[in-house]
């Protein structure tokens, strides 16, 4: 099966009960027993729902995975997933990192006796140097969020192959999208979604997953799925089940829009600088062309002036929102300094890139020529610099 095929049928069978096409929501905290013990294969919601499980099927299958566990938000599948570490471990971590991921490592987990080493991933040399006699897992975010640098997979895979114990590689794919990137086909061990963006694809749900072929990684997540109870109801199960249908065709749109909207702002003489794979000006683009099969939806982009230019330009569109989150269908424009990335001492920010003018933009899969108006617009309107 192919990866459209797989999206609209792995998991999606027929409902054995009454023949529904679609997977019902199986809104039921329990099961009805024969007898004591026994049962259909369900006993409690917590530990496994039908809804639920279908939902984990298909994405596992997009993965090129036997293994998903769905969670409430893609947080509760990270913290499941840290749970393969035991207090004295360490972890070799992307410093270009998703700011709540950040706060978990940092703020809960090192609490718990974990530590964290955070450096720039796209350096393998930085990689090798950081890891530890200790170190047990590497966390890679790649595409990076908001300057959208990338990390050898298979090339930390390698790292990871010299070391004398086995440690595991994870990479949250959210940004990607299993469409774009197949990181347990370069070797990774764990792939984490965020799924409330692409995955659900129309921001009316959060969720999370995480995927192995792995076993005995698999059970750990599964144990700590149900020891900890952070799982998705059925319902929020059935929304992303929904949008994973029609995965393909919006990363396709997403990709082939975002290219455009790309090429526009390099153009563009109010655009300093401008972030997207799938740019020949993209310092890592051969890495992009052998790692992804394609660029994905997000573009990020310096505009020329201060802060309050880069605020106002903003403000000026119509079809762009301006909100955090992003993989949706709707565009969205984020304003890294002041929202996502804000809690960051400007200094440290600055260093990494994330200075005052920089856009981040979620493209949508509206008619990309609408796009280009709106953005042409607002940048012929804003204050000057
Ligand atoms: C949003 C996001 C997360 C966190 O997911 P939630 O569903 O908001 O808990 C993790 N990683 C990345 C890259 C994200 O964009």
């Amino acid at each position: 099966m192919k990866f459209s095929t797989k999206a609209i049928h792995v998991g999606q069978e027929a409902d054995p009960a009454t023949g529904a096409t679609i997977v019902p929501v199986y809104q039921t905290s329990t099961y009805t027993q024969d007898a004591v013990g026994e049962h259909k294969g369900f006993d409690y919601s917590r530990t496994i729902n039908p809804t639920r499980l279908a939902l984990e099927k298909q994405l596992a299958s997009l993965e090129g995975a036997e293994f998903g566990y769905a969670f409430a938000s893609g947080m509760a599948a990270t913290a499941a997933v840290l749970n393969l570490l035991s207090a004295g471990d360490h972890a070799v971590v992307t410093d270009d990192l998703y700011g709540g991921t950040y706060r978990l490592f940092s703020r809960v987990l090192e609490r718990y006796g974990l530590s964290f080493t955070y450096v720039d991933m796209s350096d393998l040399a930085a990689v090798r140097a950081a890891v530890r006699p200790n170190t047990k897992l590497f966390w890679i975010e790649t595409p990076t969020n908001p300057l959208l640098k990338l990390i050898d997979i298979a090339g930390v895979v390698g790292i990871r192959g010299e070391l004398a114990t086995k440690a595991t590689v994870v990479v949250d794919n959210t940004f990607a999208s299993p469409y774009f990137q197949q990181p347990l086909a370069l070797g990774a061990d764990v792939v984490v979604h965020s799924t409330t963006k692409y995955i659900g694809g129309h921001s009316d749900v959060v969720g999370g997953v995480a995927i192995t072929n792995d076993r005995a990684i698999a059970d750990v997540i599964k144990f700590h799925q149900n020891a900890v109870g952070g799982v998705p109801g059925p319902h929020d199960a059935w929304l992303t089940m929904r949008g994973a249908k029609t995965l393909a065709l919006r990363m396709r749109q997403h990709a082939e829009n975002a290219h455009v909207v790309a090429e526009f702002l390099e153009r563009h003489d109010e655009v300093s600088r401008v972030y997207y794979p799938g740019l020949p000006s993209h310092p890592q683009h051969e890495l992009a062309k052998r790692q992804m099969s394609g660029y994905g939806g997000m573009v990020s982009f310096v505009l020329k002036g201060a802060q309050s230019r880069a605020l106002d330009f903003a403000n000026r569109l119509s079809y762009f929102s301006l909100a955090e989150s992003l993989g949706g269908v709707e565009s969205l424009i984020c304003h890294p300094a002041r929202m996502t990335h804000g809690s960051i001492p400007k200094e440290d920010r600055e260093r990494r890139g994330v200075t005052d003018g920089l856009l981040r933009l979620s493209v949508g899969i509206e008619d990309v020529e609408d796009l280009l108006d709106d953005l042409s617009r607002a940048l012929a309107s804003v204050v000057p610099a």
